[in-house]
């Protein structure tokens, strides 16, 4: 369905978000970008309630829902404010008056859910990596979980320290998961979850879209005063169509999940994943010139992170790959160090030709 790639000047880009699209994806919806199904619009110019857009976003769903393995009981939304908004409405919609929720503190992105969660009410800190300086994730055994606990919330990989969940701790109460940046990148079990989210701009499409799957019996839980918009059980009644969506990115949606499933499903890429993911730790793991963050059982298939003996030389790397057409490669502006986004659309030559770039740049400057 995709045709292949031809040569032209694209770097390869380790950005962490918005980060590299499929380039099929981008050849597809250039060919459709001017006239969408014999329309004779783009995508973008056309009613979200029309037939055609209609389609789209149907596809988009059960795209998701196959690759995931999506329960019938669970509703697949498409919604706006990013992950960023998620931190906010998970709490005010789930979290009671009166009610506590626990939040496992993994790093940067944690930090941020708990920071709005506590705007509206109360939270149970069940796990803080302060003392580990957030480069690892708590085994299940040490989370110190509330026994009323209106939700536990996790993130299920940190973007910004490079640590990621291998296996989901089993809760009593719903486990609701921040997947922004390793969604649809292994396979895993929906059912283990009550909601997660996931900002669109790292594994499956733009920026401007954020994927919510929520077990439908939690949606009933909103309190009946909170805004319209707020409430997850607004954008059940008609999914994702409330109001006017991100048409353009849930069609993009479309076309990555289609992707996915041509490359073989998840557990295809998931293989796929480990082999780069291993590759580069392989070369950090090499010699103590690299000195990678994560601890070894906590490393991110997604955001490898590490640095280099001092921060001008972390600079003079950045710079030099930049050079060398390896993009972005430059750990998050609060942290500094370096870091290689390798998500499903960066292709395992751009792991390989990075790699490749270390072992020269130790060479040279080690
Ligand atoms: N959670 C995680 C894990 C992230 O990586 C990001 C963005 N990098 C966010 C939340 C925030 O997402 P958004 O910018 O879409 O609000």
């Amino acid at each position: 369905m995709f045709r292949e790639g031809f040569l032209m000047a694209r770097v390869f880009n380790f950005g962490a978000g918005p980060a590299a699209l499929p380039l099929p994806v981008l050849e597809k919806a250039r060919a459709e970008m001017l006239d969408f199904g014999g329309s004779g619009m783009s995508i973008m110019e056309m009613s979200h309630r029309s037939k055609t857009f209609n389609a789209v976003i149907k596809a988009a769903e059960s795209g998701v829902r196959k690759l995931l393995n999506v329960p019938a009981e669970y509703e697949v939304l498409f919604l706006q404010g990013g992950a960023s908004l998620q931190f906010a409405m998970v709490p005010l919609n789930l979290l009671g008056a009166g009610q506590s929720a626990d939040y496992v503190h993994t790093g940067a992105w944690a930090e941020k859910a708990i920071k709005e969660a506590k705007l509206v009410g109360s939270v149970n800190l069940a796990w803080d990596g302060k003392s580990d300086k957030y480069m690892r994730i708590p085994a299940a055994s040490e989370l110190k979980l509330a026994p009323n606990a209106a939700y536990v919330h996790i993130t299920s990989n940190e973007t910004i320290g490079g640590v990621q969940y291998k296996a989901f701790p089993q809760t009593q109460a719903p486990l609701v998961a921040d997947m922004s940046s390793d969604i649809l990148s292994h396979a895993f079990d929906v059912k283990q979850f009550g909601l997660l989210y996931a900002g669109a701009q790292k594994n499956l499409g733009p920026s401007g879209v954020v994927l919510v799957l929520i077990h439908k019996d939690l949606a009933e839980r909103a309190p009946a005063n909170l805004n319209t918009m707020l409430k997850y059980k607004t954008h059940l009644a008609e999914p994702s169509l409330y109001n006017t969506p991100n048409t353009w990115g849930i069609y993009l949606i479309k076309l990555v999940t289609e992707w996915v499933e041509s490359l073989g499903g998840l557990a295809k890429l998931q293989a796929l994943n480990e082999e780069k993911a291993g590759l580069l730790y392989k070369t950090l793991d090499s010699s103590a010139y690299w000195k990678p963050c994560a601890h070894k059982d906590s490393r991110s298939n997604m955001n490898v992170t590490w640095r280099l003996g001092n921060e001008a030389l972390e600079e003079k790397f950045a710079k030099e790959a930049t050079k060398a057409g390896l993009d972005g490669l430059k750990g998050h502006r609060s942290v500094g160090g370096l870091r290689a986004s390798i998500y499903n659309a960066v292709p395992k030559e751009a792991v390989e030709a990075l790699v490749s770039f270390m072992g020269e740049f130790e060479k040279k400057n080690g």
